[in-house]
This record gives structure tokens, C-alpha cells and sequence, in this order.
């Protein structure tokens, strides 16, 4: 779609899209004050991710920790513009520093023999891999395929339909060829890559195929309505079986602060 936004004084847009101004020009060669800007639905984050505890962002695996977007659950169904920066500030803190209090305790750091020998053998077999498939098309089809059916609006057929591509882009990339060469191993972490993506990828089909209802940045053209019984996370399995787990509540404090809100007044404002 071609905006135009070259009716609004050029001192307001200078003034409250500065930086939006400078990248079109860095970027594109182009002054948005006179020129309309092409723009784009695009991946911006992911609301879903690892389950972690709240406060100190521990996963179910000892020792490990995940923060900012590959972590679930903060931002609730939709993560609002500039959060996403507070996150990786206000978490990435706390977590180092109960990873510190963590590491400062453990005297020995076990490591599981057969978790190592079982990746060894994965890295053989992905090297031995003498295929008719190379990785970074295979990835760029998982892209195009979430972008065509698992993007901005969603339907019960479209998301099947991301479903049976992302089996075709499976079964061809068990039949990988990877060579590592004198520029180094980028075909191989590409392999591994992909094979993170398929699984990602389906998992997000998987649950929003599950949510038929219309949530935050979730948007089903089919139920286009919230439903009561789908306040719950849905929580992914390794087989991606779904279960569902209640919403918390918030907090006293965060419970005070969204009463005190009020109604946002968005007259004049941008809004994400
Ligand atoms: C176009 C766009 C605009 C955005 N604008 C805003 C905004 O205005 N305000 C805002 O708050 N948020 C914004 N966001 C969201 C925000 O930028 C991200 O959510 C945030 O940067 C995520 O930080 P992170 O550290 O969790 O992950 P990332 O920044 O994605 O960092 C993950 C790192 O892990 C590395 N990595 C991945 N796999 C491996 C591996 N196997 N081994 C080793 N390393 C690996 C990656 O290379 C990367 O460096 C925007 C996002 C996009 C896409």
C-alpha cells in the first residue's frame, strides 16, 4: 500500500516522525514529506515462546534461562510498541543477576553423556547429509509460507493449508546437502536453523489453529470474536500435543496501575 502523508505539515512529520523520516532517506532515497512511503504488514514479534518461570525467567531445564522474545508470556496476546526494549532492559537484568546468585552456589556442573554423545551423532548425520535439497531456499519457503498463512488475519482453511506446505518443506528437508567449505560450517548451522524453524513455525500454526478466537494480535477472520473459555495460555508439548493453562492474576500493584489508566486519549498520538 502507498501512504501519502504529504498533506501533514512537513514541521509536524519532521517533529514526530523524526526517525521514521531519516531511515526512508538512509534507506530508500526517498523524503516521505513529498513522497508517498510504501508500507507493509510485516513479522514484528512473537507473542508465544518458552515457558519460563515469572520472576527469575527459568525454564523447566535446570540451569537454563530464557529472556526477551524466545521467553512467553509477558506481553500477554499483544506486545505494545517499545515494551519489547523494556523487556530486554528490565529482564535481562533480574536474570543475570539470579543466573550469578545461581552459578555462585554450583561447585560441580554436570553434564548428561548421552544428551552429548545424541548431539555428536545429530551433527554426523546432518554432515553426512549428500541430498538433493539446499537449506536457505527451504528456509526462505517456512518465511513465505508463515507470512501467506499464519500473518496478520487467519482462517481455519489458511492455517491448514500453512500446515500441509510446512509438511512438504519437512519431507524435503530430510533430504539436505550439506557441505561445510574453506568459508566455514554456514551450511550447517543453516540445517540446524531450518529444522528449528519447522518446528517454531508449527507450533504457531498449531496453536493458533487452536485458538479459534479473535485475541490481541491474533486475528481469526473466522471467530472474530474473543471467547471467555480461551482466556488461557496454551501451552505445546514435544509431540506439540495443546493443553491449556489459566491465566494469572495480576498483581495487586499491576492490577492498581491498569484501574488508574483510564481511557488512553489517542487524539494527536501515534499509535503502533
Ligand atoms: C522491524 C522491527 C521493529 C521493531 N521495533 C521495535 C520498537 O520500536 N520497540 C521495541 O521495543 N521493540 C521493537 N521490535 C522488537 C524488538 O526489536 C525485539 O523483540 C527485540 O530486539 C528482541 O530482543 P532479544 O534479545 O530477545 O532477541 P534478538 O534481538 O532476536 O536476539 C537474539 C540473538 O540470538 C542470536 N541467535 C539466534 N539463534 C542462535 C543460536 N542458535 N546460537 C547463537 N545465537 C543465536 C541471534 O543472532 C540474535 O543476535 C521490533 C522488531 C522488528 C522486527
Amino acid at each position: 500500500v502507498l501512504l501519502d502523508v504529504s498533506h501533514v505539515p512537513r514541521e509536524t512529520l519532521l517533529e514526530r516522525l523524526p526517525r521514521m523520516y531519516r531511515q526512508f532517506l538512509d534507506l530508500a532515497m526517498l523524503d516521505i514529506t513529498s513522497t508517498p512511503m510504501e508500507v507493509a504488514p510485516t513479522a514484528h514479534y512473537s507473542m508465544g515462546g518458552v515457558v519460563v518461570e515469572p520472576d527469575t525467567h527459568l525454564t523447566d531445564v535446570e540451569g537454563l534461562y530464557a529472556v526477551g522474545e524466545c521467553a512467553s508470556g509477558l506481553h500477554g496476546a499483544n506486545r505494545l510498541g517499545g515494551n519489547s526494549l523494556v523487556e530486554g532492559v528490565v529482564f535481562g537484568r533480574r536474570v543475570g543477576a539470579h543466573a550469578a546468585a545461581y552459578v555462585r552456589d554450583v561447585e560441580v556442573a554436570l553434564r548428561d553423556r548421552a544428551a552429548i554423545a545424541a548431539a555428536e551423532e545429530e551433527v554426523d548425520a546432518t554432515l553426512a547429509g549428500r541430498g538433493e535439497e539446499f537449506a536457505r531456499p527451504l528456509q526462505r519457503a517456512v518465511r513465505d509460507t508463515m507470512t501467506e498463512h499464519c500473518g496478520v488475519v487467519r482462517t481455519e482453511e489458511g492455517l491448514a493449508a500453512g500446515l500441509a506446505r510446512l509438511d512438504g518443506i519437512a519431507a524435503r528437508a530430510g533430504d539436505l546437502e550439506v557441505r561445510p567449505d574453506i568459508a566455514g560450517y554456514a551450511d550447517l548451522v543453516h540445517a540446524f536453523d531450518l529444522r528449528a524453524m519447522l518446528l517454531s513455525a508449527r507450533a504457531t500454526i498449531v496453536a493458533a489453529r487452536e485458538r479459534r478466537e479473535t485475541r490481541g494480535a491474533h486475528n481469526r477472520a473466522d471467530f472474530p470474536l474473543s471467547d471467555r473459555d480461551l482466556r488461557v495460555n496454551l501451552i505445546l508439548d514435544g509431540d506439540l500435543t495443546v493443553s491449556r493453562r489459566p491465566v494469572g492474576q495480576a498483581s495487586p500493584a499491576v492490577a492498581e496501575l491498569v484501574e488508574c489508566a483510564g481511557e488512553l486519549q489517542v487524539a494527536g498520538r501515534l499509535l503502533e
